[in-house]
């Protein structure tokens, strides 16, 4: 059953060590309390404690990561937050939709932000099952960190909310968590080598696009072990 304590807020790499305060009142008001950090340039500080203004104890719970991966292998829904499409369009959920999204899945879920100044990178986009855009001024779009963190747990607030009042309860599994799915997304691209589909010397966007095809289907376990046992079967074909 979806609780707001299944949400994982991830800030990766951010180097105003206020914004990691103001994005920490922002989850408490709206009784989010779990806080991830990728490799902050400061922390803990003065600053984040002072702009979190009551808010401390979710700074003081928060986990440090030094890799994005390991922030989210026990996470089985995956959102980022982006201004922009990037090269290979990722499927774009609003606001509203991501909370959605989020309160029918049984397993941990993490919403990631990006960095002050460049966001996240397509590496770290590709990890995601899907991109939330605030919807804004096209001329002028990027939120501070801080306000994007306020705006998705908001509605992250409401759909428990309403998930409550209905008294929903999903009988689907939670998909498979992102470690499950990083072994096998290796192994498919090692048996796409073996089997002479991916030149790795010259890969070009095959494993992107593969990217996109599973994460928006989100697999269950029981579906990894079966693709992974077909692509077990592929590669002892090849050797013998
Ligand atoms: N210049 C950067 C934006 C950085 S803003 C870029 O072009 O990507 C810092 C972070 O705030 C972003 O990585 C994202 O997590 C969040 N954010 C800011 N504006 C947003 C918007 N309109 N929609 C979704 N996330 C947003």
């Amino acid at each position: 059953m979806f609780s707001l304590d299944n949400v994982q807020i991830i800030l990766v790499g951010i180097t105003h060590p206020g914004n990691i305060g103001a994005a920490a009142r922002a989850m408490k008001t709206m009784g989010l309390s779990q806080l991830r950090l990728v490799q902050p340039k400061h922390f803990p500080s003065a600053e984040a404690t002072a702009r979190a203004t009551g808010a401390d104890d979710v700074l003081v719970n928060a986990q440090v990561f030094d890799t994005f991966e390991e922030s989210l292998k026990d996470c089985h829904l995956i959102v980022g937050t982006s201004t922009r499409q990037r090269t290979i369009a990722w499927p774009v959920l609003t606001p509203k939709a991501c909370a959605e999204k989020a309160s029918e899945c049984a397993g941990r879920v993490a919403i990631v932000f990006g960095r002050e100044q460049y966001g996240l990178t397509n590496q770290e986009l590709e990890l995601c099952n899907y991109l939330v855009q605030i919807p804004t001024n096209p001329t002028f779009s990027s939120l501070n960190v801080a306000a994007a963190v306020q705006i998705l747990a908001y509605e992250l607030r409401i759909s428990n909310e309403a998930l409550k009042l209905e008294n929903v309860n999903s009988s689907l599994p939670a998909p498979a968590s992102a470690e499950a799915i990083a072994q096998f997304y290796q192994h498919l691209e090692q048996t796409l080598i073996d089997i002479e589909v991916l030149d790795p010397q010259n890969p070009r966007q095959l494993m992107r696009h593969l990217h996109r095809l599973f994460n928006r289907v989100q697999l269950f376990d029981s579906e990894v072990s079966l693709l992974r046992g077909i692509l077990t079967a592929a590669q002892a074909r090849r050797k013998t």
